[in-house]
């Protein structure tokens, strides 16, 4: 292996180790992932677009404030990262997949990206997703699918599956994702990585194309649970520009997942929610779930098993209130203000120009929530389909109350199926929202879920996640249980997941 091989391998804990003891410079460390992606990215296409000047000059600057002797800007200064492409950043293209953004350069950063930058976390660039992050597959993008790397012919999950696949090409050790129904965690199961949705208002949202308000969650994707809790850290935090951001103080998550692997979880109740897993759930998901519940008995968990009945309605208000928020927040693409415009040539009226523009720019996923929101809306159907939905929240919320008075923290599966096929459920928008039936339920609540690597699943040999979900602001519970686990997982099976990724064919990319 060249050294370049050796420095993205490196965890981001390791990474950042190596530059500020000097073994490894921030820009040799740019350099050998700029390398990577440029070696792999052809076959895996996890990127939409890679700022390599941008990342070079970012990781100079680190080098230079070494150099001169300043303290680090941050524990994770001088390692790279992908960003997702719905995170806007100044000066770098952002598309949220879509054609109807072509072009579009934002003129200002994300208060995700300020404080990124802030750390001296070094961006690469923009990360593949499902159109608007609408999907469960990244097949949804625009710009064309993502590889798995574990199989490229397979999906990456969705629809963060640039961002995953990043991580598990060893494009990056670091990633951003946005989760509004699953879309942080389920990508991060089917890929074998670690991805953590904060409690709803823990990470601004100042910066990210909006989704589905009441849902969408921006948070840290890695390969390891304590390189997911550092740059949990770096994003987090109360900010006055997102009206819905909470004051709190950032949870010590570090601390959460070094005492997991340090004390253990010896006397914590964690829960198994009844609703999630059994049908629907490939035989050989289910076998690593409960593997991961034998382990954690054996690690001093006291588990139990808790019921929560109305998570069966959970997908049906979901995709009720998604694509209500969605259809709203799709409505500022009108031609007039950011990228596409279409017929634009003096003998059309703006209304006209602008049905041109949204026909043109917006992919059939798009335009199938635009109009099921619509019509959710709609006078005379709005309490019947958008209001019933909101009561069934509601409802979930409590089922979740009554749960966390059982239990520390709740798990399942992350996932019903392991990675799938690209082009297998394209023409079945039902079968690719099912995916999202165990990751729904913490977004509709508010709270934070993550998942970790369970193993490969003995049926596809491909890689399951462990869900973990904690009461709202219980980030340092979920971290903790995470933290014990992995290390517990690791030491058994005698590798990390990631160790055992296939080679990914070298096509040269961007
Ligand atoms: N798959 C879900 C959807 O299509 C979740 C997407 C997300 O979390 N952004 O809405």
């Amino acid at each position: 292996m060249s050294l370049n091989e050796d420095l993205t391998r490196l965890s981001a804990t390791d990474l950042a180790a190596a530059i500020h003891t000097g073994e490894a410079s921030a820009v040799e460390v740019a350099a050998a992932h700029l390398d990577r992606i440029a070696t792999v990215d052809g076959a895996v296409h996890a990127f939409l677009h890679v700022d390599r000047e941008g990342a070079l000059a970012q990781a100079a600057a680190v080098d230079a404030a070494r150099a001169a002797g300043n303290p680090p800007a941050s524990p994770l200064a001088g390692v790279p990262l992908a960003l997702k492409d719905i995170v806007v950043q100044k000066g770098v293209p952002t598309t949220a997949a879509s054609k109807i953004l072509e072009g579009w350069i934002p003129p200002y950063d994300a208060t995700i990206t300020t404080k990124l930058k802030q750390s001296g976390i070094v961006i690469l660039g923009k990360t593949n997703l499902d159109e608007f992050a609408m999907g469960s597959s990244t097949e949804n993008s625009a710009y064309g699918p993502t590889g798995n790397p574990w199989d490229l012919t397979r999906i990456p999950g969705g629809s963060g599956g640039g961002s995953a696949a990043a991580l598990a090409a060893f494009e990056a050790p670091l990633a951003i994702g946005t989760d509004t129904g699953g879309s942080i965690r389920q990508p991060a199961a089917v890929t074998g990585a670690v991805g953590a949705k904060p409690t709803y208002g823990g990470v601004s949202r100042y910066g990210l194309i909006a989704l589905a308000s009441s849902l969408d969650q921006a948070g840290p994707c890695a390969r390891t649970v304590l390189d997911a809790a550092l740059l949990h850290e770096a994003i987090a935090g109360h900010d006055p520009r997102d009206s819905t951001s909470i004051p709190e103080p950032v949870p010590a998550v570090v601390q959460a997942v070094r005492r997991g692997q340090g004390d253990g979880i010896k006397g914590m109740r964690i829960g198994v929610v009844t609703q999630l897993g059994g049908e629907g759930y490939q035989p050989g998901v289910l076998d690593s779930f409960r593997a991961a519940v034998a382990q954690l008995a054996d690690l001093g968990a006291e588990i139990v098993e808790v019921s929560c009945p109305h998570f069966q309605y959970a997908l049906a208000a979901y995709y009720l209130i998604q694509p209500s928020e969605c259809s709203s927040n799709l409505a500022r693409f009108d031609a007039m203000r950011y990228g596409l415009r279409v017929g634009d040539d003096g003998n059309h009226s703006a209304e006209e120009v602008m049905v041109a523009t949204r026909g043109a720019g917006f992919g059939a996923e798009a335009k199938r929530r635009i109009m099921l929101g619509t019509y959710a809306l709609s006078a005379g159907y709005y309490d019947a389909y958008y209001g019933s939905a909101q009561k069934v929240r509601t409802l979930i919320k409590r089922d979740f109350e009554a749960a966390f008075g059982a239990a520390h923290v709740l798990i399942s599966p992350t996932t019903p199926v392991t990675a799938f096929k690209i082009g297998e459920k394209v023409d079945d928008p039902m079968a690719m929202y099912l995916n999202d039936l165990a990751t729904i339920p913490a977004s509709l609540a508010g709270i934070p879920a993550m998942s970790v690597p369970s193993g490969l699943a003995a049926d596809t040999s491909l890689p399951a996640g462990l869900q973990i979900m904690a009461p709202a602001l219980g980030e340092q519970a979920m971290y903790r249980v995470a933290g014990a686990y992995e290390q517990a997982r690791n030491a058994a099976a005698g590798f990390t997941l990631l160790d055992r990724v296939a080679e990914v064919p070298t096509v040269a990319g961007r």
